[in-house]
């Protein structure tokens, strides 16, 4: 049998297509194991230089890059729908603003969040030292991403990485590389040098030979089997990753939501990128019992009132799925779930005088736990709905799961959501929205579960793009330390004493303590 190297010697050519119209928009050659390797040795080169520049500098060029992303918004959203489907205005805000937002982000707080920073010691016994901690970049930092944010994924990490000092390899997905080349060109112009990011083109094996080439960290997103593989062969060489996997994030509407409300984030939660977000509460809306009939015939009612198709006109509300492949995960889930009782409240069924990757946005009410779709990530426009009795069940319900990726809770009253909220197993819960987390640049997106391990995006975004080393200078160069050679029963009992100084609960103990010390420091040292 072929070891995954051995996959990644061959050739094979991919092609990027459009989903909605089938158009083939580019063919590539994939990077095979040695090339994805010089690009990491490429890579190696040119990070010290780009360390050197210093922070501010890099961050100057981050600001560059924002500017002339603004500038060229409108071109960068038909590039994405294009090779993405999803509707021009979801390329606008949850493609380039996200990114915008990021630079935002990084360009005001990457200097206070990276710069070095004092450590204060408690222990008297360290009192005479000055402790910092520095970040430094790990040198070379390989992201591997997917299809449904084929922008806002790998723009935002490797922002975090290059502003941090690392040089960036990314291999995006086989599905989307015409985007992440975009990248690459915006970055360039800015003024990152070509070898600072690189982009190897190739499907999975090029992701394993970047998964066995010598970076220094990788930077993961994408489905959960192809990360339990990364994080296995991480593992084996001591690589440190960030997982970013997928989730079958919960929306609990509670019995004091408004249903109106709620019931339209439920469809824009569900349809949003034609329910191809990692963040899509394609998978549990549970609803309370009193609530549940007028809430699943106001969702049927407005996932009926969609328009579906081409994402370039800009009427679209929901565009097609990226690849037929995805389009039978969804036709065999919702077969499934019909077989099992299931009703359907709007679509059920492909579109197919719209195209192949077409599929009918679908309500399905009644749904149980022991069907596919409950339980499996389904990753396409469908929106199962399921009653519940009590907050209690709800949350139980909702932590029924092997993801912990994201949820929601629905209420009129805030302080029930957020203790609600609480008892979530997940790495984001929203109360009263769904899904713009991943738009607050100051937010940590990550997991729990099989949804993942480390954050991407804010604060714990960044501090995964450094090592923390601990820089430790002594202020009494020319004293010896009290605890070095020339132990003995005195220098025993002195140390007791300054344990008690310290720790003891009676003053009287503390200050005799002190007195027994004080000898320590005029005891003959080795
Ligand atoms: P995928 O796992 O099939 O592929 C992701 C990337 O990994 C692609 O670039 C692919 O070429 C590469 N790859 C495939 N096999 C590999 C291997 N053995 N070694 C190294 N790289 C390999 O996922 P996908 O279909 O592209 O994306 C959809 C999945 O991503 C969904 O499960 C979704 O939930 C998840 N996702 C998660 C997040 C998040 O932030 N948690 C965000 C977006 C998508």
């Amino acid at each position: 049998m072929a070891t995954d190297l051995q996959i990644a010697a061959r050739k094979i050519k991919i092609a990027s297509v459009n989903p909605a119209t089938g158009e083939v928009l580019g063919e590539f050659e994939c990077a095979d194991e040695r090339q994805v390797e010089a690009a990491v040795g490429r890579a190696h080169v040119a990070q010290v230089a780009w360390n050197e520049l210093g922070i501010r500098r890099r961050i100057a060029v981050l600001r560059d890059f924002q500017r002339k992303l603004h500038e060229s918004k409108s071109e960068l959203a038909e590039a994405i729908t294009r090779e993405a489907g999803k509707p021009l205005t979801e390329a606008l805000v949850t493609e380039v603003l996200v990114v915008l937002d990021a630079a935002r982000f990084l360009v005001d707080s990457s200097w206070r969040l990276l710069r070095d920073e004092p450590v204060p010691h408690g222990n008297l016994a360290t009192k005479l030292k000055s402790g910092w901690l520095v970040r430094e970049p790990y040198g070379v930092i390989g992201i591997i991403s997917p299809w449904n944010y084929p922008f806002s994924i790998p723009a935002t990490e490797t922002l975090a990485a290059l502003v941090a000092g690392n040089s960036v390899v990314l291999k995006p997905s086989e599905l989307t590389p015409l985007v992440a080349l975009e990248l690459a060109k915006l970055l360039q112009a800015a003024g990152v040098p070509e070898d600072v990011f690189q982009v190897v083109i190739g499907d999975g094996p090029a992701g394993v030979a970047l998964v066995h080439s010598p970076i220094d960290k990788l930077i993961f997103t994408g489905s959960v089997a192809t990360g339990k593989r990364i994080a296995a062969a991480a593992a084996e060489r001591l690589l440190p990753v960030v997982l970013e996997l997928g989730g079958k994030d919960p929306m609990l509407v509670l019995d004091d939501a408004d249903v109106d409300v709620a019931s339209s984030a439920a469809v824009w939660g569900a349809f949003v990128n034609a329910g191809q977000a990692c963040l899509s509460v394609e998978h549990h809306c549970y609803v309370h019992r009193s609530l549940y009939e007028s809430f699943v015939n106001a969702c049927g009612e407005k996932t009926k009132q969609l328009r579906v198709g081409d994402g370039m006109d800009a009427q679209t509300d929901v565009g097609p799925m990226i690849h037929e492949r995805q389009v039978r995960i969804v036709e065999s889930h919702v077969e499934d779930a019909k077989a099992r009782g299931a009703r359907v409240l709007a679509g059920g069924a492909r579109l197919p005088e719209l195209g192949v990757n077409f599929y009918a946005p679908t309500v399905l009410a009644d749904v149980t736990h022991d069907m596919r779709i409950m339980r499996e990530e389904t990753f396409g426009p469908v929106l199962p709905v399921m009653a519940f009795d009590s907050d209690d069940e709800a949350v139980r319900l909702a932590n029924d799961s092997e993801y912990g990726l994201a949820a929601s809770v629905w209420t009129r009253d805030s302080a029930r959501g957020e203790r609600l909220a609480r008892r979530i197993r997940a790495g984001t819960v929203m109360v009263n929205d769904v899904i713009s987390c991943f738009g607050i640049s100051e937010a940590p997106h990550g997991g729990v579960k099989a949804s993942g391990v480390g954050r991407t995006h804010g604060r714990f975004g960044l501090e995964e793009m450094v090592r923390v080393k601990y820089l430790d200078i002594d202020r009494m160069p020319g004293m010896k330390k009290v605890w070095w050679y020339g132990y003995g029963e005195s220098f025993r009992q002195q140390m007791e004493g300054f344990l008690d100084m310290q720790f003891a609960r009676s003053l009287g103990i503390r200050l005799l303590g002190a007195l027994r010390a004080a000898g320590a420091l005029k005891r003959k040292r080795l």
